[in-house]
């Protein structure tokens, strides 16, 4: 590895990736200590499932205000580690992440508190309830892109319902890792409730072999299956927050600026390692050369580089540079045109990768079909609404959209077509800030969903409960059976039946007490 090599003394050396320069070297968590975890987790298990929400709370409203005092140092971190510009780090990275825990605090103990639910009248005489309860410990495993965010919502998530977790986040980006434990420690969560484990594969592999009782990962679709075998093996509840190639639709009767700033946006936000990056770009043919103008003469005006002012940093993982560079030799190869960027044999050395729009492309082209985790950007026209949406959903993933347009029914409508856990109209990829909305993928973009209220349950078991005051000696379906049938079939055909007579009901219902 040359960004974050593993040595021999088990220490992950940290490069960071914009400059090249040795920047930390972190300490990888041994193998042999993966059961201690699970021992430590389980032991602090006891207390913090037991104290209450709103305590539980208390230590949240701590971490949030270390955070909001340390916001420029952490943002420092996260763009030395991943290379990403500062207004990234902060507008992307620790914005969400605040704003989840402040969501968290807000509403955790009413989605987290027993709720009632509706008793059906032939139960009659009893209620209903759903408590929500602990799992135990959640194992949480993150990648490199948003290395905060992507850990710490689904960390807080976890922990406000009463569970004890275990980080292992990406060995690409451990100084964000390092940074996430010490706001933890620094937090006064008591020990053992929040842990974190350094390394690689070797090491998630580990962890997840070690009887979590819930995984929460976010990555590839390549891990995601490992994981998920895994799993299945111990019959673990998982979620499975994958990878996407979300389209972008651009109708004739969009706003074509915003459109076309929003295209640039959408495509090179982190060097277009964003889950939810537009990756695909159809619009409507009789605008095709008038938006391409603007889209150009968008992307000529962004600078790449490391300062303040910078608009897109460098690539994070330089595997994915690699990737990228295959998937436009490909697209070159078979007669695609660039329209910015420059052929990858032109490329400088390093993580910087010139902000590429293409042209020309085929559907079955890997720039179309894989997920590309970088600044290319295919163009490809379309006549239909039809052809549109059957093109948008043209691939394995389905993990964000969007549709531009003014006409308000026609955006709807395409929306409601697109096989994809979120869509936005005139807008990119923004669902994701908004923690009261869920997120997640559909197709190989993953399973299961994160962020509002189902976002806190999944980490609790749903455990339905029913009371009853236990007056009566006996109750109607109980033995013994003797007589009962005709009664029943009376009581069901006349309750289900379209001409219910609630005379006959109480008779029957009555009679079937006496039987008792
Ligand atoms: P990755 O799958 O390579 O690694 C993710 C994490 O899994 C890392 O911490 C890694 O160490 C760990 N890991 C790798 N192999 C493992 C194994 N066998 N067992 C246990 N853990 C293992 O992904 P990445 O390259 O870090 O992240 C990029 C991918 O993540 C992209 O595909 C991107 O689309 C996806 N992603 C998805 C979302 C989402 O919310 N849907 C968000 C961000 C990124």
């Amino acid at each position: 590895m040359n960004v974050h090599s593993v040595e021999q003394v088990q220490k992950l050396t940290v490069i960071a990736p914009a400059t090249g320069q040795i920047i930390a070297e972190i300490a990888e968590t041994p193998i042999h200590e993966v059961p201690l975890f699970y021992q430590r987790g389980r032991n602090a298990f006891a207390a913090w499932s037991s104290i209450s929400i709103p305590e539980r709370l208390n230590y949240f409203r701590k971490l949030k205000q270390l955070m909001v005092d340390e916001m420029d140092q952490i943002a420092r971190t996260i763009s030395d580690d991943t290379g990403k510009v500062l207004t990234e780090a902060i507008v992307a990275d620790i914005m969400p992440t605040l704003d989840a825990i402040d969501h968290i605090i807000r509403h955790a103990e009413k989605v987290l508190s027993r709720q009632k639910a509706k008793t059906p009248f032939l139960l009659i005489g009893k209620k209903s309830y759903i408590e929500y309860m602990p799992r135990g410990i959640v194992l949480v495993i993150s990648p490199w892109n948003y290395p905060l965010q992507l850990a710490m919502v689904p960390m807080v998530s976890a922990l406000a319902g009463g569970n004890t977790v275990i980080l292992k986040p990406s060995e690409v980006t451990p100084l964000v890792g390092k940074c996430i434990e010490d706001l933890f420690n620094r937090s006064g969560f008591p020990e053992g409730t929040v842990q974190v484990a350094h390394g690689g594969k070797e090491v998630g592999a580990a962890f997840t072999e070690g009887k979590p009782d819930y995984i929460f990962f976010t990555g590839s679709v390549r891990t995601g299956k490992i994981i998920q075998q895994q799993a299945a093996r111990d019959l673990i509840p998982t979620t499975l927050e994958l990878g996407g190639k979300d389209p972008m639709i651009v109708f004739k009767d969009a706003n074509l600026e915003r459109a076309a700033k929003a295209a640039a946006w959408g495509a090179f936000t982190n060097s277009g390692q964003v889950c939810m990056s537009a990756e695909r770009l159809y619009v409507e043919r009789s605008i095709l050369e008038e938006f391409l103008e603007l889209l150009k003469s968008e992307v000529r005006t962004l600078t790449q580089g490391t300062d303040e002012n910078a608009d897109v940093g460098s690539m994070t993982f330089p595997a994915q540079k690699d990737i990228v560079k295959g998937q436009l030799e490909e697209a070159l190869a078979r007669g695609a045109k660039l329209e910015t960027g420059l052929e990858p044999e032109n490329w400088q050395e390093g993580m910087f990768i010139p902000l590429t729009v293409v042209t020309q492309v085929e559907q079955d082209m890997k720039i179309i079909q894989e997920e590309t985790f970088g600044p290319l950007l295919p163009v490809v026209p379309f006549d239909t609404e039809e052809e549109a949406v059957i093109l948008a959903n043209g691939t394995v993933f389905g993990l964000n959209a969007s549709v531009w347009t003014k006409d308000k029914e026609k955006a709807r409508r395409v929306a409601s077509k697109l096989v994809s856990g979120a869509v936005v109209i005139n807008d990119v990829i923004i669902t994701v800030a908004n923690h009261g909305l869920p997120f997640g993928g559909t197709k190989e973009s993953g399973i299961g969903r994160y962020h509002a209220e189902g976002g806190l349950r999944i980490f609790c078991h749903e455990k339905a409960i029913m009371e009853d005051l236990g007056l009566m000696n006996s109750e109607i379906q109980w033995y013994p059976y003797k007589g009962k049938y005709p009664l029943f079939l009376n009581l069901f055909k006349n309750y289900f039946g379209e001409n219910r007579n609630w005379l006959s009901f109480a008779r029957d219902y009555l009679a079937l007490i006496k039987s008792k």
